[in-house]
Parts: structure tokens; C-alpha cells; sequence
């Protein structure tokens, strides 16, 4: 028999299928080992045939075959060549995305328990053979039982020998490494009318793609919880995607609460053991439920009846790392190929999600209160000009001083946002305005009181702390910025008696951070949280009543289409922390630009007024979905290596442009915002195009232009422009 097989190297010169003859157990979908160029390295077998065209001589003997169940579904094939065309990467790198990594590299194997059974044979054991007699009728006893413990009791030379005279029998069983969860909630509720109709309109739907626009604390869960259960039923499987890595194990809680062992948690955050495990109980069927952030829609499931998207407005469903994949896409291609429903939700969609549901691509469901007819918390304006007039040079308004007196003398629970993003606290010389800044990236340092020294957040890099500025040697260094560190004392002093955490890259390590810092939280161990984007998404703390947004307006001056929509987005979602449960939630969000729309729109939890202004002025203005953002970067060591690959990519786009000018509402090239990240320089070819017809062109230039000195991808709407 003859293999198909694609070997396990992604680059463009080797991205074809090669074939090799293999033994008749070999399946399609089997990882292999193979000779080629003189190695011998992994592939996968991706077709098989009874002949070969090539001469007998000229075909190589396949190395080893792995898996005895094939390591891939037949759905990869399919979406291997969409991705591998859409994305314009190798075939090996898009059938990558559908095996962790640690399978690939063969560093993780099962783990067995070695067990020991009583076979039925009586054995005749000499009077002296004490151990022997005593370990014989304990195995007896309980017919079976794991074999270290009983040679630990009785001894390893006594165990073996009632297996060496037929007596017992030592056999393997797979161990399952699994994940830690969190305990919470986890009782069946019956369904409001409104979650009824929201399942039944989406079962019977005749959209692929359906969206939930719900608001938060609508009771979203439970209505994929109920599809996920109906799907089951009907013998099929269910991926449920949520866009933080800390959102899985309360969610996984729920999962296997309701559906045991048949629910199973991927995502990078797991050791490489225990996703290697859990991998594998979806590929055997044994679970059916696939439940992670992004890298889970590539779940090796079959039979999939339903694919639901949490927070789908959520940025973290685009690959930053090549193939730079949209999950939404992806998922549409899956729900196609299975023939099931795509359900998307948000309390806030994104306003390309929402056009396709408004002009009828989408069917939409839309749920307007919140369970039990709590309502919304009320979100109180903090103008932080009067403070500052007021001579209060705190982080904390005055405002928000007074909510959490109350909150905390009632009992219940706070949470303080920070848009760290761009604002933390850097070292600035008032002498001379130096500031401290990474010697690998282009972006100033952020300084971190415990450990004392400065830290870079894009490189992760640590300096000493400066005594005096290195440019004019002056000794006034002040801090400027907002850090959550900083807040953090603040507070401490505010409110002696508060028992404070905080949340944030520093504080979160391990596998487990996320879920202890939230665990504690949810225990009420602490009265205050405070953190970055972390906390904004999906937690539900019934005794949280205030949620303060320290920097609302910070994402609105990026310069970036999406900022407006990203500003709303994270308002809305902050505010729905409070007042889920027991009181009335209350916001408090300080800015400097009190009159701006957006916040207007939030503060009425306006979805609708925002998105149509949204949409007018996307329209008018020409940005996304009503043009394409198309960004080539080039990134390299060496200066000179980088701007000669980026001469190529301008001119040859330039070529298009020619012949196609219409279709060029803006194009040229540039420094990328931050023009150094980790001593690599980098430069940018930005285009915004009128539609899509050139952009697989452009793909190509990317790959033509890619040198061993210089990396150039593509970037469409990227959700980062730094
Ligand atoms: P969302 O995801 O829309 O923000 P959740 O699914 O977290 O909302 O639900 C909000 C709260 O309402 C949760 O505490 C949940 O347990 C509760 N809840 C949801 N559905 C019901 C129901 N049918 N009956 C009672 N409580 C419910
Ligand atoms: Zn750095």
C-alpha cells in the first residue's frame, strides 16, 4: 500500500504531498515517521492507495506508523486546504493547528497505573511463603486492586511470584491527567420564557450563523448549556468556545456539573500532560464536548452539532501567530462541513457580527433584561477635570471614594478596573523629560514597586531601578501613569481594613493563577479586586454591587478605527460585573471627557444608538466592514534587510495599485508605531482597500517577499496596530 503524506515541515519549498509505501494497518489521518532528505521526521498521512505512479526504486518504506486510531479527523483535510489557501501558509502549518504541540514533538505519552487482578488460578504456596499467602488473599479479597500499594505492603519479590505461578495477572490502565476546576453554581434552572424562545428560535433557525445579543446577566449560559445538552441527546458533539484562558474552569465547573466526564477543557494554559489528555478523550469519543479559548475550535471532534462562540466581540478570537485565522471564520467552515448551527454571543457584538445580523446573514436573537428583571447597575459619570480642579490629585474620585465606604460597610464586594493598556507608570526625569525606555523594544519601561526595577511588558525584560537620570544625570525622576500596583496602595490606604487583591500579568503564574486569585475573590477572602482586561469578561461574583472603571476614556484616544467600539465594549462588560445577584450594582467611571458620545451611549447601555452611529460613520469614513485594513509588516534584525524587503512589498502591491487604483483608498509605508520589539526593527506596508478582490495577491507578495533575513505577513483589520 502507498501513503500520502505531508511531512511535518512548514515551509513553502516542501509544501506538497509526498508518497511512500507503508504497512497495511496504516490509516489516513495517522501520524508517521519518514526518511526525507537524509532525516527522519514526522508527516501525516493524508491519503492511500492500492498503486503508486511513481517507479518502484524512487518510492521509500514509510519509518513507523503512529496512532492506532488516526491522530486526525477526516474534517482536517478539508479545512487544511481552506486554511492553507485562505491564510496562504504551508499545508504541515494548518494541519498543525489541529494537534497540540506537545503531540507533535512525541515529549508527552500516556500515563498508565499499573494494576493487579486475581486470574482465578490457585496457586500452591509452601507454608513458609508467609508474604506470598497474605498478599494472595488480600488480592482475593478485592479481586483487584493497583499494584505498587500491594508491593509496598507485602513486597515486590512476593507479588511477582504469585503472577510467576498464574495467580495474578499485573495489565495497564491509561490514567487521565485532568484539569483543575472551580466550584460554583452549578444547579439545572429552568428556563425563562425568554431563554425558551432563544433555543427553540436558534434549533429552528434557518441561519448557519446565529447571534445572541444578550445583555449581561441575560442568562446566556444557560441557553448554550441547553443546546449543548439537546445536541448530546441527539448523539452528537458540541464545541464551546470563551475568549479568556480564566474563564474556563468556571465554565468547565458548569460543563461537567451537568455532563460529567463528557465535557473536556484545551487550552494553553493546561500542562502539556494533561492536555494531551484531555485531547485525546475528545478524539476517542469518550468525551464530547470540547470547551477552551480560540485554539479549541480546532477540536477533534466529529459528528459536531452545535459550535457556540462566547463574548464574540472578544479580540482573542484572532491568531496573532501565523496563520493568522479569525476563530469566526474557522467556525463557519466547521458548522458548514458538519451541517450545524454557529450560535455567537455578546452583551456588546461586534458591529460586523451585528451588520450581518441587521441586513439578514445572521439570524439574531435578542434578550433585553436580565434574569429575574435585575437591573442594570446605574453608571454614575466621574468628571475627573473637577476633581483635579477640586485639587484632589488621587486615582480615586471622590465618587468613587463614597461607593466603596458603602460597599464595604455593607459587606459586599468591590472590583477597580485599569485600562493599563498604554497608561502604566513609566520614570520621567522633570529635568530633562527623559524616559526610561527598553534597549530591545521601542516602548518605555513600567515600574514595579515590589520587586523595585523596571520591567518591560513587551519583552519581559528587568532593569535596575535608576537613582539618577542617565541623560543629565538630575535626581528629580518622577512616576507618571496609573498601575495597578499604584492603585493598589492607594487604596490600601484609603481603606485600612480591606482586604485588597489584584489581578494582572505580575501577579498571575502558573497554570493555576487566574483560577486561585478568582477562587479566593469568589470566596469573599477579599473585599476589593483590582486589575487589567483580566477582570472585565464573564465573571459572575454575586456579591460584587460596584465596579469602578478608573481610565474609561484611555482607549478612546488610540488612533484606531475600532477604538470607539472597543471603549463601549469593555464599559459595558465592566459594568456587568455589579448587581448580579443580591443589591442594586452600581458603576462608577471616571473620565476626562465626560461629553464624548460613546461614553453616553454606555452610560444609557445604548447598544443600538451606538451601533448605528458606529455604522453611519464607518460608512462614511470608508473603515471596516465597509473597506479592508491590510497591514504587511516586515520584521527583521537587521535595518537594511527590512527596508529592502519592504521596498519589494511596496512595489509590488504599487503594481496592483496601477492597474487598480480605485480600489486604494489609502496605501504607503512606514515605521511600525513601535518601531523595535525584542531587537527586531519593524516596518509596515498599510493599505485600505474597497474590497477583498486583491488581497490574495497580496498574500502572495508576502510569501515572495519573506527573505532568511526578513519575516513579512499579512494582517487583516488587525485588532492591534502597534
Ligand atoms: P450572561 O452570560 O448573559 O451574562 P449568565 O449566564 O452568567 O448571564 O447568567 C446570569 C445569572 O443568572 C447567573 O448567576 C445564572 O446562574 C443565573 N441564571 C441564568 N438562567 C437562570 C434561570 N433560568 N433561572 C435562574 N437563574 C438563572
Ligand atoms: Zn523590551
Amino acid at each position: 500500500m502507498f501513503a500520502q503524506v505531508i511531512v511535518d515541515i512548514a515551509h513553502s519549498q516542501v509544501d506538497k504531498v509526498f508518497e511512500y509505501s507503508c504497512p497495511p494497518e496504516t490509516k489516513v489521518g495517522c501520524r508517521v515517521k519518514v526518511p526525507f532528505g537524509g532525516r527522519i521526521i514526522e508527516g501525516f498521512v493524508i491519503g492511500l492507495s492500492e498503486t503508486s505512479a511513481f517507479a518502484a526504486e524512487k518510492i521509500k518504506p514509510v519509518t513507523s506508523v503512529y496512532d492506532e486510531l488516526p491522530a486526525l479527523v477526516p474534517e482536517c483535510f478539508s479545512l487544511m486546504e481552506n486554511i492553507a489557501e485562505r491564510y496562504r501558509v504551508p499545508k504541515a502549518a494548518s494541519l498543525r493547528l489541529f494537534l497540540p504541540s506537545e503531540m507533535r514533538l512525541g515529549k508527552v505519552n500516556e500515563t498508565y497505573i499499573k494494576r493487579i487482578k486475581f486470574t482465578g488460578v490457585e496457586p500452591s504456596l509452601s507454608k513458609a511463603a508467609k508474604k506470598q499467602t497474605e498478599a494472595l488473599a488480600e488480592l482475593k479479597e478485592k479481586g483487584d486492586c493497583e499494584y505498587v500499594p500491594l508491593t509496598k505492603k507485602y513486597g515486590s519479590g512476593a507479588v511477582n511470584a504469585l503472577v510467576e505461578k498464574g495467580a495474578a495477572e499485573i495489565y495497564k490502565v491509561k490514567r487521565n491527567r485532568t484539569p483543575a476546576y472551580a466550584e460554583g453554581d452549578t444547579s439545572v434552572k429552568v428556563l425563562t420564557p425568554d431563554q425558551r424562545g432563544a433555543v427553540e428560535y436558534i434549533e429552528n433557525s434557518p441561519f448557519r450563523v446565529n447571534l445572541i445579543h444578550g445583555v449581561t446577566g441575560s442568562g446566556k449560559t444557560e441557553i448554550y448549556l441547553n443546546i449543548i445538552a439537546d445536541k448530546l441527546r441527539e448523539g452528537k458533539s458540541a464545541i464551546f468556545l470563551v475568549p479568556e484562558i480564566s474563564l474556563t474552569p468556571q465554565m468547565l465547573a458548569q460543563l461537567r456539573a451537568r455532563f460529567g466526564g463528557q465535557a473536556a477543557i484545551l487550552h494553553s494554559g493546561l500542562s502539556a500532560g494533561e492536555r494531551f489528555d484531555e485531547w485525546w478523550r475528545l478524539r476517542s469519543g469518550e468525551a464530547k464536548i470540547a470547551i477552551g479559548a480560540r485554539s479549541a475550535i480546532f477540536a477533534p471532534l466529529e459528528n459536531i452539532g452545535a459550535i457556540i462562540i462566547d463574548e464574540e466581540h472578544d479580540s482573542s478570537y484572532r491568531s496573532e501567530t501565523a496563520p493568522r485565522y479569525s476563530t469566526v471564520d474557522i467556525a463557519r467552515l466547521r458548522a458548514e462541513y458538519n451541517g450545524c448551527k454557529l450560535i455567537l454571543g455578546s452583551a456588546t457584538p461586534s458591529v460586523e457580527s451585528y451588520i450581518e445580523a441587521t441586513e439578514g446573514r445572521y439570524g439574531l436573537v435578542t434578550l433585553t433584561e436580565r434574569i429575574n428583571g435585575r437591573p442594570l447597575p446605574e453608571i454614575i459619570i466621574a468628571d475627573m477635570r473637577k476633581e483635579v480642579k477640586r485639587g484632589n490629585p488621587s486615582n480615586l474620585s471622590r465618587a468613587l471614594r463614597e461607593e466603596l465606604d458603602e460597599t464595604l460597610s455593607k459587606g459586599n464586594q468591590a472590583i477597580i478596573f485599569i485600562n493599563r493598556r498604554g497608561y502604566s507608570q513609566t520614570v520621567i526625569c522633570t529635568d530633562c523629560g527623559y524616559v526610561a525606555k527598553c534597549e530591545n523594544c521601542d516602548v518605555s519601561l513600567t515600574y514595579h514597586s515590589e520587586e523595585n526595577c523596571l520591567k518591560c511588558h513587551y519583552c519581559g525584560a528587568k532593569y535596575h531601578m535608576l537613582s539618577a537620570c542617565p541623560q543629565c544625570k538630575g535626581t528629580h525622576l518622577r512616576y507618571s501613569g496609573t498601575g495597578t500596583q499604584r492603585v493598589v496602595e492607594e487604596l490600601s490606604r484609603l481603606f485600612p481594613s480591606a482586604r485588597i487583591i489584584r489581578m494582572d500579568n505580575d501577579t498571575v503564574s502558573g497554570k493555576d493563577g487566574h483560577y486561585k486569585i478568582l477562587k479566593q475573590f469568589a470566596e469573599k477572602k477579599a473585599d476589593i479586586l483590582v486589575g487589567t482586561q483580566m477582570i472585565a469578561k464573564g465573571h459572575d461574583f454575586p456579591a460584587v454591587t460596584l465596579v469602578g472603571i478608573l481610565d474609561a476614556d484611555m482607549s478612546l484616544h488610540f488612533s484606531d478605527y475600532r477604538s470607539g467600539e472597543r471603549t463601549f465594549q469593555l464599559i459595558t462588560q465592566v459594568a456587568g460585573r455589579s448587581g448580579r445577584a443580591g443589591d442594586k450594582g452600581k458603576v462608577v467611571l471616571q473620565t476626562y471627557s465626560p461629553e464624548n458620545y460613546i461614553l453616553r451611549f454606555a452610560v444609557q447601555y445604548d447598544y443600538k444608538s451606538f451601533f448605528e452611529n458606529e455604522v453611519k460613520m464607518r460608512k462614511a469614513a470608508l473603515y471596516p466592514p465597509y473597506s479592508l485594513i491590510c497591514r504587511v509588516m516586515v520584521v527583521a534584525e537587521k535595518d537594511d534587510k527590512a527596508l529592502e524587503a519592504l521596498k519589494n512589498v511596496f512595489f509590488a502591491i504599487d503594481e496592483i495599485r496601477a492597474e487598480d487604483s480605485g480600489d486604494f483608498i489609502f496605501f504607503n509605508k512606514m515605521h511600525s508605531p513601535i518601531k523595535r520589539i525584542q531587537n527586531k526593527v519593524r516596518y509596515q506596508v498599510l493599505a485600505r482597500l474597497r474590497s477583498q478582490k486583491h488581497l490574495k495577491q497580496i498574500y502572495d507578495i508576502a510569501v515572495e517577499c519573506t527573505t532568511p533575513d526578513a519575516l513579512v505577513y499579512v494582517e487583516e483589520n488587525p485588532a492591534n496596530l502597534s
